[in-house]
């Protein structure tokens, strides 16, 4: 079981301080599954290749070790725990070796290389054989949004008979990034892809995932198989690992909205493949984007400003759509806008799509010239953020000084809430919500602010709305009444806008 990583920055060698191994020397080291080593095949100022060579004992990996998968039991003597793939390919026994080998260099520390180690710098992965359920398409979902350009390619079963591709892919993985970030990202990588934990998963496998995840797993778009797979498909601890992920980054309601959701979290059944589960409900967090769309698009938007953007969770939908020529991000958390700017991959976006999209940090309740003269506005997921008593700061900055000719607001249906098995009674979705509104007191609040600034409204629901308790999502669409062409707002002069 082999993993390399490269790097060519100048002096490479100085990957020995970021890794704690010197280059100079090969070493050793037992761990539960076998032994690990860690040498250099090649070491020069300007490329140092670090190689982790896992030896696994299949002996050990079966015999003696209380608390491993069939390691008691009448499967323990199937020639099947004896002859497999677990010594060759790269898998979860890899990341035990990882992470004991490079404890310290995950932490992102290094005595010699303090700076360094907090640096991104241009690193190359491979790992020859990679075990992985779902194939290279499943290596780059887990590694593109990371940062990683990846080259991943299936190894076939066998080179002269023509009998297709087996489970391994050969991976190559291209980036500029910390070291540690790209141990955790392999750590957590390899019993996800392999999807096959060796181990007995228990409740400090959700600390070991989201210390090994911290800053990057809460914003990935596929952190729910990732949890779900790297917990060995046990519903209750995915929960809490999605429940405390939802905590980490306040800024994102979809977490939650994910871990409170009971379908979305149930394992599959065996042998299901989870990149293909027929009935599997769309989660909630899409289905606002797709309505929140087609309001836009049933608008004719085509300038349109995402108020309370948030680190971008509707922009690379915007972005997508050409006949939307304007996309502006506003809010007021300058975190998440360079969230957001990460996410989006702002500095290696192609120049035209980069020239549509605008970010700007912004508070909502001030009246902002910036923000007036598009053809929509969005809140969505937004207003529940702000203390009551400044809301009728953002109706006026919105509907009187921006006055876009569409808004779109989202929010959740607080009677709702009763449907989500793990959320206790009385508690709102998302720690940062100030307030959550019943459909009838958001009727109010829209009908309220339609009628004294101008705007016909249309209330939807998002999501299945349920006899008794209606939709998760409430949305309203405001549209700018026809007689008022947008040039004179109302209580605004001419001179407060421009
Ligand atoms: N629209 C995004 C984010 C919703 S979270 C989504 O649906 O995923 C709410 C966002 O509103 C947060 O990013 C928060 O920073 C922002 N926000 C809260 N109060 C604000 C204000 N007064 N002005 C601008 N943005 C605000």
């Amino acid at each position: 079981m082999l993993l390399t990583i490269t790097t060519t920055h100048v002096p490479a060698t100085d990957l020995g301080f970021l890794l704690h191994k010197n280059p100079a020397r090969a070493q050793s080291t037992s761990v539960s599954v076998g032994t690990a080593h860690v040498l250099y095949p090649e070491a020069t100022e300007s490329r140092c290749t670090a190689a982790l060579l896992l030896e696994v004992d299949p002996i050990a990996l079966v015999r003696g070790r209380s608390g491993t998968r069939g390691g008691s039991g009448p499967e323990a003597f199937t020639l099947g725990q004896y002859v497999n793939d677990r010594p060759y390919a790269a898998s979860s026994l890899l990341a035990v070796a990882l992470g004991r080998v490079f404890a310290s260099a995950r932490r992102g520390t290094s005595k010699e290389r303090p700076e360094l180690a907090g640096t991104p710098i241009p690193l190359e992965v491979a790992l020859p054989a990679l075990s992985c359920r779902g194939g290279a398409a499943m290596v780059e979902r887990f590694f593109a949004p990371l940062g990683w350009s990846v080259d991943a390619a299936p190894v076939p079963l066998d080179d002269a008979a023509d009998w297709g591709d087996s489970r391994y892919v050969r991976v190559r993985l291209t980036g500029t990034l910390r070291v540690a970030d790209a141990l955790n990202h392999l750590y957590v990588a390899l019993p996800v892809l392999d999807d096959s934990k060796h181990y007995w998963v228990s409740p400090e496998e959700v600390d070991k995932l989201l210390r090994a995840g911290a800053g990057w797993l809460a914003d990935h778009p596929d952190r729910e198989l990732i949890t779900r797979r790297y917990l060995a498909h046990k519903g209750a601890l995915a929960r809490q690992a999605m429940a405390r992920l939802a905590e980490v980054d306040d800024s994102d309601p979809d977490a939650l909205d994910d871990a409170t959701a009971p379908a979305r979290t149930a394992a599959p059944a065996p042998g299901e493949d989870d990149l293909e589960v027929p009935d599997r409900p769309v989660p909630l967090a899409l289905l606002r984007h797709g309505a929140v769309l087609a309001a836009l698009r049933s608008a004719g938007a085509r300038r349109v400003v995402d108020l309370g953007c948030g680190s971008g969770a509707l922009l690379p939908a915007l972005l997508a759509e050409p006949a939307f020529t304007e996309v502006v991000g506003v809010d007021v958390s300058a975190r998440a806008l360079e969230e957001a700017a990460r996410r989006l991959r702002l500095d290696r976006m192609p120049e035209r799509r980069r020239e549509r999209l605008r970010l700007l940090q912004g508070s909502l309740t001030y009246a902002d010239r910036r923000l007036a003269g598009y053809d929509a506005a969005v809140l969505m997921e937004v207003v529940e953020h702000l203390d009551p008593d400044r809301l009728p700061a953002l109706e006026h900055a919105v509907f009187a000084v921006a006055r876009p000719a569409t808004v779109i607001v989202t929010t959740p249906n607080v009677e709702h809430n009763v449907r989500y098995a793990d959320l206790a009674a009385g508690v709102l979705r998302h720690r940062d919500h100030r307030f959550e509104w019943t459909r009838r007191e958001f009727a109010s609040w829209v009908q309220r602010v339609a009628s004294a600034s101008g705007y016909d409204v249309r209330l939807l629901p998002v999501g299945v709305d349920d006899p008794e308790v209606g939709p998760p999502t409430s949305m309203a669409v405001f549209t700018r009444s026809s007689a008022d062409d947008g040039s004179t707002p109302s209580g605004v002069t001419r001179g407060d806008v421009a």
